[in-house]
């Protein structure tokens, strides 16, 4: 299997691709892997990979990170669950409002820094389209 050679941005110890239930256990689900730090669980950072591809999504992650990062998906997954806009749209939108190519705009590769500007940013559209989902 091949895997990318990333490093864990908090210890800086080699990431390894595993399959999810070595972090999940039983709430994995078969067939998904994930980057995790050598170190886990002393160091508790991962982050998920391509299922075609087994390429990384984003940065590894701690808990805090992972918490913001689950925010931000659910504050943006608003704009476009809602129907406010199309996906595309939304992600266009997050581009052109960060500064970011398409290679750059995915929440997995988002410091907290970013996540909490996304999310505000989220909130603001939502309270002018008044979206309540
Ligand atoms: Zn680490």
């Amino acid at each position: 299997m091949k895997q990318a050679k990333i490093r864990c941005p908090y210890c800086h110890a080699q990431a390894v691709l595993r399959p999810s239930a070595a972090v999940y256990q039983d709430k994995a689900q078969p067939g998904r892997h994930l980057y995790v730090c050598a170190r886990y669980p002393r160091c508790d950072s991962y982050v998920g990979a391509h299922e075609g591809t087994l390429l990384p999504m984003g940065t590894l992650a701690n808990g805090d990170l992972r918490n913001k990062r689950i925010q931000a998906h659910r504050a943006f997954n608003r704009l476009w669950e809602s129907g406010a806009m199309k996906k595309w749209q939304a992600y266009k939108w997050m581009q052109a409002k960060f500064g970011l190519n398409s290679g750059q705009a995915h929440i997995a590769m988002f410091s907290e820094f970013l996540c909490d500007q996304l999310i505000a940013e989220c909130d603001k559209v939502a309270i002018n389209m008044r979206l309540t989902a």
